[in-house]
Order: C-alpha cells, then structure tokens, then sequence
C-alpha cells in the first residue's frame, strides 16, 4: 500500500475536488496548476499503486480505464485530441507517489513541464 497521498484524500472525499468524470474504479478532477487549456487529472480510486509502471503490472483493466476516461474527458473538454503523461519518478517531476495521468488538450504553456 503506498502512504496516503493528496489524491488518497480526493479519493476519500476529505479534500473536496470537482469531479469531471467518475466510474468505479477512476475519477477525473482539474488540475490546481493547469499547463494547458485542458488539465485535467484521471486516477485510480485504489490507493495500491505509486505510478503507471506498477498499475500497468498490479491492475491493466484500470490503466484501460484511466484511458477511456482521458479520452471522454478530452470529447467533453477539447475536440477530443489530447496528451496523457505519466511522470514516473521524482526525476521525471512526479510529486505525488499515487498514479495519475494528466490529460492536456488546447492551448500549452510553452516548454511547459507537467507538474514541475
Ligand atoms: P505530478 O508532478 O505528475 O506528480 O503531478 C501532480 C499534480 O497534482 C500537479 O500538476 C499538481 O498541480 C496537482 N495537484 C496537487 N494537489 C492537487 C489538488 N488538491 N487538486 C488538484 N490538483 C492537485
């Protein structure tokens, strides 16, 4: 189980987020930072897995999930193109050790670095 994260707190309800999308096993909030018109996060509802590496591995029918949703949430938000990033590893700019996927459609930020 990875240590309780800002997102296990979404998850929980005790930090309240607008939720975008949700299915049973995913939701999808804003970003607080956004880098693009779009920002949008997609996570698990599970707690168990600090990056995609590890949920890839531990649980692929939620990775797919997280994917489906991205995708709905760029049909909802943009015109349905949309970048999904993974940052894996504090070197990579991974600050919060529950995986998420940023969805980015629209206008970026120039050299925009999600979540550094
Ligand atoms: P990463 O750097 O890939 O770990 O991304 C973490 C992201 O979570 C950053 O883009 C932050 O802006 C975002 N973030 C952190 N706390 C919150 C929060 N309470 N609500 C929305 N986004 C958040």
């Amino acid at each position: 189980m990875a240590e309780e994260t800002v997102f296990g707190k979404i998850v929980s309800g005790e930090i309240p987020v607008e939720i975008l999308a949700e299915t049973d096993r995913v939701i999808a909030f804003p970003d607080m930072n956004p880098q693009a018109a779009v920002h949008v996060l997609v996570i698990p509802k599970t707690t168990k897995y600090r990056n995609v590496v590890e949920l890839a591995a531990g649980d692929p029918e939620t990775l797919t999930e997280m994917v489906a949703v991205a995708q709905h949430i760029a049909d909802e938000h943009a015109e349905g193109e949309f970048r999904l990033i993974f940052n894996s590893g504090e070197g990579a700019g991974q600050t919060v050790f529950h995986v998420h996927a940023h969805v980015l459609a629209g206008a970026f930020k120039e050299q925009s670095l999600v979540g550094s």
